[in-house]
């Protein structure tokens, strides 16, 4: 990491990601029992407990910016094996949010894009159309050969449905989305 700039400085996320995860950062004690145990950290810039140190730091542009919010899967290994409770996956899920509502720039957008047609298909079938998320991830990204052979071995054990199959009860489904804009 670089120096850190003094006159940069900014602790307001320690307030707005407190509030959205309910989780008390002071909390943590860096034991790195969550970075240790989770799957993705070798691929992450900062390791998950260093991302609390940079909030309480006040490096918000620098956590907003970084790639590791954007590469955890929220798998919860972090947040189950905290012994103090800390809800890691939480944070990282309420640092997402917060990085979409201040247009911060995004490290990983390709994940954002495929996030978002997840999301859209759950709201337009009740549940992921698997085929349809990968065409139109692939169309947007135009990269159309990249995993050709995964999609084939999905296709071959039957893990690619071409036409997507609907939940009977769209409107409890309608129903999150919406108490979801009000929470937003
Ligand atoms: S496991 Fe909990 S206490 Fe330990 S570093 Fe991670 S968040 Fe902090
Ligand atoms: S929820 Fe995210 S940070 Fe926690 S272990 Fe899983 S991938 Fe790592």
């Amino acid at each position: 990491m670089e120096n850190i700039d003094l006159d940069h400085m900014d602790f307001s996320l320690v307030d707005q990601v407190e509030k959205m995860s309910k989780t008390n950062l002071n909390l943590c004690w860096h034991c790195l029992t969550c970075s240790g145990g989770c799957p993705i950290s070798e691929e992450m810039d900062y390791s998950p407990n260093s991302v609390i140190r940079m909030i309480q730091f006040g490096l918000k542009e620098e956590v907003l910016k970084c790639s590791t919010i954007w590469l955890c899967v929220g798998c919860n290994n972090c947040s189950a094996a905290c012994p103090n409770s800390v809800d890691m996956a939480s944070i990282m899920d309420s640092l997402r949010q917060i990085a979409i509502l201040e247009d911060a720039c995004i490290a990983e957008p390709g994940i954002l894009s495929f996030h978002n047609k997840v999301v859209d298909s759950i709201q337009r079938y009740g549940r992921a159309h698997k085929f349809e998320i990968m065409m139109r991830y692939k169309l947007s990204e135009k990269d159309f050969f990249s995993d050709i052979d995964l999609g084939f071995k999905m296709f071959s054990k039957r893990k690619l449905e071409i036409f997507p199959s609907k939940v009977k009860d769209k409107k409890s489904i309608q129903g999150i989305f919406e108490m979801a804009g009000e929470l937003s």
